[in-house]
């Protein structure tokens, strides 16, 4: 006799350890959990302490039945380059994390029916695969970050990499199908595939965790990455591009009357809203948002440059500055805080969605990160790219040659390039800027509502998922 399908099939989703990737993966939690799956959230120890210190996350998912997070252990590294402790990282959870991984699945009760693995640590996908349990990765990152990194092998095996100096920066790598004309070296993700030996030990790092497999999840849309997904259709039959996920949760909340149970807070820093109140006493569209990010390290040299460009714009700005992110930051803060009563905010850590879709911001300067860029992108800002490493160079290099919504300073940090970029931005530009973004937002939102490009696809994802689990 046929069986029908399981009630409410058991799904574990299973984020790195990042701001970033607990963000994106965690609103697909909720859509799933939206649609009647039980789900089980899994994270790292110590990133699950720092939610509950800045969330009320685990009151704010009960109200969904069969939902529950779950930790497993965590090691600190530290690491001075960002890179190298996203190696170290991908090392030390391939030993020690999968073992312990293999046997909560194997011991889960109820049994995991699905396992959705970030693209980010193949480990999981290996394991569900290991234990015949249907699987899927999940990209936190952009389709053209995405192929670019998958594609590495293939400009290594073309002798387009080692880079040789700074003077070999702005030469093309042809290699990457659909990038041809425009992915210079400079353009490549920084820390990883920016080599100068091929003996570098993070040159693979990043692709050695993409799996080969009927399908994927990417967090962007079709709209905005039609021709690079089609480029990785070639490899990959079944893309489900279900982004941006920030929008498209509010928007299934909308469409059942809950819109008020939307909180883009799934912060690891203690948020400062006291910005916004800032932010309604200036004009319409007059302030810059400055934000690199959960990760971004910069010198005290590039901090002040920033500074003397930002001041010397003229502009205001509200700047997001972890105290974590720049060497003795707080000698440096005093002698910023006296320019900054004039011109500037300047916090710790920002309710970033909902600064973004304040009437007084006009514009974003950003290290590219995908979350902040889509959630640039759905609020019509134009933004300055400043990509710090990995995925952010390709972004950034889309955002200004591709889709035209904002300038790419790239690798350049000068107080003269600070300052012309946010003139051109702010107001030289302004109107053509507005322009693009303002049309690219509007196919975000199209995208996630009903019969829309994403929408679609989040559908077919769970259709094809309960057909997996029967
Ligand atoms: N973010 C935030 N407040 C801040 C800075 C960042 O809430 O002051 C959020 C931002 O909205 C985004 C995430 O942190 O969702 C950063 O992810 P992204 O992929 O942009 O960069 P990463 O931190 O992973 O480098």
């Amino acid at each position: 006799m046929e069986q029908g399908p399981i009630p409410s099939p058991h799904v574990l989703i299973f984020p790195a350890p990042g701001q970033g990737h607990v963000n994106a993966i965690l609103k697909l939690a909720e859509l799933l959990s939206l649609s009647g799956f039980k789900i089980t959230f899994l994270n790292f120890h110590h990133i699950h302490e720092r939610l509950l210190l800045h969330t009320d996350i685990e009151a704010r998912f009960s109200k969904y039945h069969g939902f529950q997070f779950k930790t497993i252990p965590s090691f600190r590294l530290e690491q001075p380059r960002p890179a190298d402790a996203v190696r170290k990282l991908l090392e030390e959870v391939e030993v020690k994390s999968r073992p312990i991984f293999k046997r909560m699945v194997i011991e889960s009760n109820p049994a995991v029916n699905y396992i959705i693995g970030d693209g980010l640590m193949g480990f999981v996908y290996d394991v569900a695969l290991e234990l015949g349990i249907p699987a899927i990765q999940m990209h936190c990152i952009s389709a053209c970050s995405f192929w670019t990194v998958f594609s590495i092998p293939d400009v290594v095996a073309a002798h387009q990499l080692p880079i040789k100096g700074k003077e070999d920066m702005d030469r093309l790598i042809t290699r990457v199908p659909g990038m041809e004309s425009f992915l210079r070296c400079r353009d490549l993700p920084a820390g990883f595939c920016q080599v100068s030996d091929l003996s570098d030990p993070n040159l693979f790092i990043l692709t050695n965790q993409i799996r080969q497999s009927q399908a994927l999840i990417i967090n962007s849309f079709e709209e905005l990455e039609g021709p690079i997904l089609s480029q990785i259709r070639t490899r990959y039959p079944k893309i489900y591009t279900i982004g941006p996920v920030h929008e498209h949760l509010k928007k299934k909340l909308r469409s059942i009357g809950k819109q008020e149970s939307y909180s883009s807070s799934t912060d690891l820093f203690k948020v400062d809203k006291t910005c916004i109140t800032w932010l309604d006493n200036q004009p319409p569209q007059s302030v810059l948002y400055v934000s690199f990010g959960s990760v971004t390290i910069m010198t005290r040299e590039q901090l002040m440059e920033f500074w003397y460009g930002l001041v010397n714009s003229k502009k205001k700005f509200l700047w997001v500055i972890r105290p974590e992110s720049v060497n003795n930051l707080g000698e440096i803060l005093q002698e910023l805080q006296e320019g900054e009563k004039k011109r500037g905010y300047i916090i710790k850590w920002a309710p970033q969605e909902e600064v973004l879709a304040h009437k007084a911001i006009g514009g974003f300067l950003t290290h590219s990160g995908w979350n902040s860029t889509l959630e640039s992108i759905v609020a019509g800002v134009p933004m300055i790219c400043w990509p710090y490493f990995g995925d952010q160079q390709v972004n950034s290099r889309f955002v200004s040659e591709v889709w035209n919504l904002g300038l790419d300073m790239k690798d350049v940090c000068d107080r003269r390039v600070v300052e012309k970029m946010v003139n051109d931005l702010m107001v030289d530009r302004r109107e053509e800027f507005v322009r693009s973004t303002a049309k690219m937002a509007e196919l975000a939102r199209k995208s996630v509502s009903e019969g829309g490009s994403s929408s679609c696809c989040l559908n077919s994802l769970i259709d094809d998922m309960r057909v997996m689990i029967k």
